[in-house]
């Protein structure tokens, strides 16, 4: 925790206080209530090598935190996943990459398998 705050101005709350954490960009614009205002932090994207199109993204992880949400006030990761963002707790972005790992030894090694049949002519 940093000794630095922020203040945003909301439309239900007026000017807002609050802490800033070190992680944060600190990009706060305006907003209309004062359980919308987040913390947002550097983009980490993760990218996968393809033959012809070189670094592909796969997905985008951020940390974010909604201080004043009634629901989730957390710090959580944020992980793009089919164009929706899903914030996790390190539980569930733990069970996200044993999810990505069954992927690999599972489906994506079986059409690596089918795969070489075919290029093998079989
Ligand atoms: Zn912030």
């Amino acid at each position: 925790m940093s000794d630095r705050t922020v203040t945003v101005f909301t439309a239900d709350h007026g000017d807002v206080t609050m802490p800033e954490p070190l992680w944060c960009l600190g990009d706060h614009p305006a907003e209309g209530y004062r359980e919308d205002v987040e913390h947002r932090g550097e983009d980490i994207v993760l990218t996968v090598p393809t033959p012809c199109h070189g670094e592909v993204q796969l997905t985008t992880l951020t940390l974010v935190q909604r201080p004043f949400s009634p629901t989730d006030p957390h710090v959580r990761m944020s992980v793009d996943l089919d164009g929706d963002w899903h914030d996790l707790s390190s539980a569930s972005l733990a069970a996200l990459a044993d999810a990505m790992v069954v992927l690999a030894v599972g489906p994506l090694h079986r059409s690596i398998e089918r795969l070489q049949l075919l290029e093998d002519g079989q």
